[in-house]
């Protein structure tokens, strides 16, 4: 049995997080949850957005599984979610957008690329000042350790998966000292895998090709910014944030979390999807090694989907978050 720290989290998170729960149970996945709060919930619980005991558990069990956490926009506490990534230096977002069976999209060719995500510094370093009343300044800081890492992740990745293409995300047109940096580490990463294709992009020029052409990429290996936006992008491709899962690794622990929010417009009515937290759920299996209890929770959701009987208002259909949940237990 592998202790996992759990962190519902806010929003929707309570919702699909049972819903993971209870098909992962069905599914004998070898899992104990240890439950921890954090966001509006840590605050709820302990009067404290990152909690010293949702840390503590982290540190100790060192994989969590965590539910979307509200950062408000322009005022509040520091966002959660960057904390835990820079705390536990989670430095590789990894984000696999991959078409379902039964989703309905613009692409029946299907799409099926990854996102590398570089996750401890750009603009989320949080270096941003007020100059006076009327003007204010963020620092985008790229560092080579930082770059090298990511890059080393996304080639290492694409190895083994037997991905053929690696292309770096950039605007060092513009910004020619820190993408320009990012670019030069990335470039002397991909020397070490002459297997591997590797290409750059614009990353205006790439928000277009995703969306006209979305082939035409495999890994995609990006700076934390652009990153985090592309995958939004990308969700996009493959039937919205309701079926993206994704992971935050390091080198001690690791964070899986779907790349949605909480979804405030419908949190508390049992109607979120649960794929993403599901998929990200079995991202984690995989990484502790327990591939085929992973692959059958996999296997069971897409059934479901094509199927096309229940499926969730964001897919198109009538059903619950728990309806989903019970049509995928009843399909293990
Ligand atoms: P969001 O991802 O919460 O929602 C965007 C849209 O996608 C909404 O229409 C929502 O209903 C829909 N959606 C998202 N997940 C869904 C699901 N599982 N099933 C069905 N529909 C789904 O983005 P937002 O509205 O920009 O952000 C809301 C809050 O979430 C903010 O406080 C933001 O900071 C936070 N957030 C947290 C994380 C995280 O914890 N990793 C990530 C992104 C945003």
């Amino acid at each position: 049995m592998y202790k996992v720290t759990l962190i519902p989290g806010d929003g929707i998170g309570p919702e699909i997080s049972e819903a993971m729960q209870n098909v992962f149970a069905a599914a004998g996945a070898p899992v104990t949850w240890e439950i921890c709060y954090a966001g509006q919930a840590g605050i709820t619980q302990y009067s404290d957005p990152l909690p010293e005991q949702t840390l503590a558990s982290i540190r100790h069990n060192k994989v969590a599984l965590k539910g979307p956490l509200t950062t408000q926009v322009g005022e509040g506490y520091r966002s959660i979610n960057v904390s835990l990534r820079k705390t536990f230096d989670l430095y590789c977002n990894l984000r696999p957008v991959k078409s379902l069976p039964g989703i309905k999209t613009r692409y029946p060719e299907g799409v099926d690329l990854v996102v590398f995500r570089e996750n401890t510094e750009d603009l989320y370093s949080g270096a941003e000042h007020r100059m006076g009343s009327h003007a204010a300044v963020g620092l985008k800081i790229i560092t080579e350790d930082a770059s090298r890492r990511i890059a080393q992740a996304a080639f290492e990745y694409a190895s083994a998966h037997g991905r053929k293409k690696v292309t770096a995300v950039h605007k060092a047109n513009i910004m020619k000292l820190t993408d320009g940096l990012f670019l030069n580490c990335t470039r002397e990463v991909a020397k070490k895998f002459p297997d591997i294709h590797y290409d750059e992009v614009i990353i205006d020029n790439l928000c277009m090709q995703l969306v006209v052409q979305p082939q035409k990429y495999d890994v995609l290996l990006a700076p934390n910014l652009y990153g985090d936006i592309i995958s939004d992008l990308c969700a996009g491709l493959v039937g919205g944030l309701g079926v993206v899962p994704g992971a935050n690794i390091g080198t001690e622990c690791a964070i899986f979390e779907a790349v949605h929010g909480t979804a405030p417009d419908i949190a508390g009515k049992n109607i979120a999807n649960p794929a993403a937290m599901l998929l990200s759920g079995g991202m984690m299996l995989d990484y502790l090694g327990e591939k085929v209890v992973a692959s059958r929770i996999r296997a069971a959701l897409e059934k479901v989907l094509a199927d096309g009987e229940v499926q969730t208002p964001d897919l198109g259909g009538k059903a619950t978050t728990s309806d989903m949940a019970a049509a995928i237990i009843a399909n293990l």
